[in-house]
């Protein structure tokens, strides 16, 4: 049967990659984890060796005589596109301990995916995910390299993001036009109090144009109250917002928003 590209299917054939993934995260028998695309079975046949539950979303109904196999008291396969899929209500079915998300992502909705799930309010307790190498280096970006921005600061505030594997794109078939890397992220004890919504929008505005400095980006705000905590940190009036870690950006909107 045919890839079908306009569903992102590129499927990993290199069994060291698939065993290195799945590795990343030590699995516990009363644990949760949900596999996002599973494809023709790729991590899925590893997976579903775990001790613990497995849930895999596949959107297209195709792959069922490569998935059929999987399904036991332990694996569940539902046929269903993740965007339009109520986890939370799906995984009230489960009692687990820890809840997990891996999936080589189809790469047309990386980004719309991991937003859904950062929105979801689930307490997820660790993600694995195949994604391009570009967006990788976005995802997982510390502040000072170009790649940072936006969505690595949404990322950040609830995970710790690294970049494990690199992945060439000779290990997929069919070859997609650009290499991949693996990411995990896993997630942060929060320990900040903030509205969450107001912040990220906030952080929207910071980033939005990315060559100009904070300070042209923040024009319709009080800047001498980011500036004093800008000088705090020891950065310049004239930073530009990509060298600025996530507590400035907490503390300035804090303060900005408790002058109010
Ligand atoms: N896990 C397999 C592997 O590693 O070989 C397949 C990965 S392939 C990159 C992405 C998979 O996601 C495909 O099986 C595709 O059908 C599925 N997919 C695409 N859009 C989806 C969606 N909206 N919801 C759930 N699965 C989706």
């Amino acid at each position: 049967m045919q890839a079908k590209k306009s569903l992102g299917q590129n499927f990993l054939i290199n069994d060291a990659i698939i065993q290195q993934i799945v590795s990343l995260f030590t699995f516990q028998k009363d644990d949760l984890i949900i596999e996002i695309g599973p494809g023709r079975g790729a991590l899925t046949s590893y997976l579903s060796k775990l001790p613990s539950n497995l849930l895999c979303i596949e959107i297209d109904m195709d792959m069922h005589k490569y998935l059929d196999k999987y399904e036991s008291d332990k694996c569940h396969i539902l046929y269903n596109d993740i965007l339009q899929t109520d986890l939370k209500s799906l995984i009230n079915n489960y009692h687990y301990h820890n809840l997990y998300v891996i999936g080589n992502l189809p790469y047309y909705i990386t980004s719309p995916i991991i937003t859904y799930l950062l929105n979801s309010n689930l307490s997820i307790e660790g993600m694995l995910f195949m994604v391009q190498n570009e967006v990788a280096d976005r995802f997982c970006a510390k502040p000072g390299h170009k790649e940072y921005g936006y969505i690595t600061l949404v990322i950040d505030y609830y995970y710790h993001a690294q970049k494990e594997i690199f992945v060439a794109k000779n290990n997929f078939n069919p070859i997609p036009k650009v290499d991949s890397a693996v990411i995990k992220l896993t997630k942060k004890s929060n320990k900040y109090n903030i509205d969450t919504n107001k912040y990220f929008a906030f952080l929207k505005e910071c980033f939005q144009f990315k060559r100009k400095t904070l300070k042209n980006n923040l024009r319709k705000y009080d800047f001498s109250l980011i500036k004093e905590v800008l000088e705090e940190h020891h950065y310049r009036e004239d930073v530009r917002p990509e060298e600025i870690p996530q507590e400035v950006f907490i503390e300035s909107f804090t303060k900005l928003n408790s002058e109010k």
